[in-house]
């Protein structure tokens, strides 16, 4: 098994851990309905991608209602 050769010292660990923060989702806006979308998604609201109803968001509304009851 490898083994690390050389210690690895307090501050260049955290060196490296300089680039591990996370970025803050991006967001496009819906074509059809405005809202905010994030990319290669079908919006949440309407259930449109590139301009084509995708996802019956009705019948997901309801799903998740009749699930909760
Ligand atoms: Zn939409």
């Amino acid at each position: 098994m490898g083994l690390p050769s050389k210690r690895r010292t307090s501050r260049s660990k955290r060196e490296r851990a300089a680039h591990f923060a996370l970025k803050p989702a991006e967001f496009g806006k819906c074509s059809e309905c405005g809202a905010a979308v994030r990319p290669h998604h079908a919006c949440p609201k309407c259930g449109s991608y590139r301009g084509r109803k995708v996802v019956d968001t009705q019948k997901r509304a309801d799903r998740k209602l009749r699930r909760r009851a």
